[in-house]
């Protein structure tokens, strides 16, 4: 603490130039206050033009900033976490551009002094912070981006912001003072992403959020469990995330620009789509803790919307469809005879035909390292070819990743053993768990597969590290 006190000091006064200063602080001893604000008034008169303060928990209340370090006109950027702003009577930071408070108090006196007092501000963030009902942002013509996380109480947020294009709101979860709230962003009229988490959300003000922002072009929502079902109407929508809306049994989305689609549950709502301008979609259906396979009636429900969805998108030519679940890779060249499988806990993603197999391939290794992965493709394809050769042909002295930790390597620097896979000597066996994401009831579909089984390492190191090769001694003697 003295050493690091000491030398920010002495670089402070020694006039050297200082971009940006990141202040830490797990630990404090007692007289720590004065050392911290002594250093502090420095930095107000210095041209510091970014700090960020974390401080820590202190039994006696959380530690009082100096008021000269909100008179400093050459910060922009400001990161507060765990502090007391103290009354911010005397605040003059004319050139603040971005603003992040975390886990302070800050009331609405607090909020009008910002306004009016940092007219420059772009970029407003406020996470675990306490003492707000009420969020009313008027006045700043620059604001551009306001996100609002996990602050209990807040029941009403009101932002009148000619230029803002970016609106993040996430409840804590399981907060009961958190809902219902009430959102006001009828004058930004500029807004092009919103992003709502655990919001208590109802059919009439996700309607008026789309009928208030004109330009709307992403639009994500998660764990609203109060939406039951949502229409969609949009021009200039492009990319649409659903993720966990529990309750969501229908979706009807009408945006003939909507390009990309991502949906994640366990239950695949009705989703109304007409035709767009689809590139990608990315499915992930989370399993019951109970059964993986299919029981009940109300299950199918979820089943047939998937296929009927599926019959709407697949379309879509030069698109490849990726189905993963668990350690099972599959690659569907041609959509348009694919069935979804009656199972959960399952990724699908559907890719568009501007991004290369080798490309999509060598994503899933690296990310799954899949035990099996079957390619179905389509006659006179070259995918299987494509496969074998990633796949199969691999030189067995690598050259790459030679400066990379062992953890981060290519996924090559973890491939043990490939050999290829009898797809219909397997299928006659039916023990193998990739079968059921294979749809039996086409006969051709066997016929079209190629298969790999795939052997690795373990990601985490559990050895010691490698013995310098013969290359890298030469390199070092040399
Ligand atoms: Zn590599």
């Amino acid at each position: 603490m003295n050493f690091a006190s000491h030398s920010m000091q002495s670089r402070l006064q020694g006039g050297y130039h200082t971009e940006k200063i990141q202040f830490h602080m797990t630990y404090c001893d007692l007289d720590f206050s004065n050392r911290i604000d002594n250093w502090l008034s420095l930095v107000a008169k210095s041209n510091v033009r970014e700090l960020d303060l974390h401080f820590p928990y202190l039994e006696n209340g959380p530690y009082y900033l100096p008021r000269s370090l909100f008179t400093s006109s050459a910060i922009t950027r400001l990161k507060l976490f765990n502090c007391n702003l103290g009354t911010l009577d005397e605040l003059e930071l004319p050139n603040l551009r971005g603003l992040c408070l975390g886990k302070l108090y800050i009331c609405l006196s607090h909020v009008w002094h910002l306004i009016l007092c940092c007219p420059l501000i772009q970029d407003l963030r406020l996470i675990h912070c306490t003492g707000l009902n009420s969020l009313l942002i008027s006045g700043l013509a620059k604001l551009d981006k306001l996100e609002v996380h996990c602050c209990p109480n807040l029941e009403f947020i009101k932002v009148d912001a000619p230029n803002l294009q970016k609106f993040w709101y996430h409840i804590e979860r399981n907060k009961p003072g958190s809902c219902p709230f009430t959102l006001s962003l009828a004058t930004c009229r500029s807004l092009k992403s919103i992003v709502l988490k655990n919001s208590w959300l109802t059919v009439e003000m996700l309607q008026a959020l789309l009928d208030q922002c004109p330009l709307l072009d992403t639009l994500e929502l998660s764990n609203c469990n109060s939406l039951k079902s949502v229409t969609i109407l949009s021009k200039v929508l492009r990319h649409l995330v659903l993720r966990w809306c529990r309750k969501l049994h229908d979706a009807e989305i009408n945006a003939p620009n909507l390009c990309s689609l991502k949906f994640e549950g366990k239950k695949m709502p009705s989703l109304s789509l007409l035709p767009s301008d689809l590139k990608e979609v990315k499915i992930t259906l989370w399993k019951e803790v109970r059964n993986l396979l299919l029981g009940n009636d109300q299950d199918h429900l979820w089943c047939d919307n998937w296929r009927l969805f599926l019959g709407k998108i697949n379309h879509l030519r030069g698109t490849k469809l990726v189905l993963r679940c668990e350690e099972n890779v599959i690659i569907h060249e041609d959509l348009r005879h694919f069935l979804p499988p009656p199972i959960k806990n399952l990724d699908l993603e559907i890719v568009d035909s501007s991004r290369g197999f080798k490309d999509i391939l060598e994503r899933l290794l690296r990310t799954w390292h899949p035990k099996v992965v079957i390619v179905v493709s389509s006659p006179n394809s070259t995918l299987p070819k494509l496969a074998h050769g990633l796949l199969m042909e691999r030189d067995d002295h690598l050259s790459c990743c030679r400066f990379i930790s062992y953890e981060n390597k290519c996924w090559r620097h973890f491939l043990e053993n490939v050999k290829t896979l009898d797809i219909g000597l397997a299928a006659d066996d039916g023990t193998s768990s990739w079968m059921s994401l294979l749809n039996k009831s086409s006969p051709t579909v066997l016929q079209k597969s190629t298969g790999f089984t795939l052997d690795w390492k373990l990601r985490t190191r559990t050895h010691k590290v490698d013995p310098l090769s013969e290359s890298d001694q030469r390199l070092l003697i040399s």
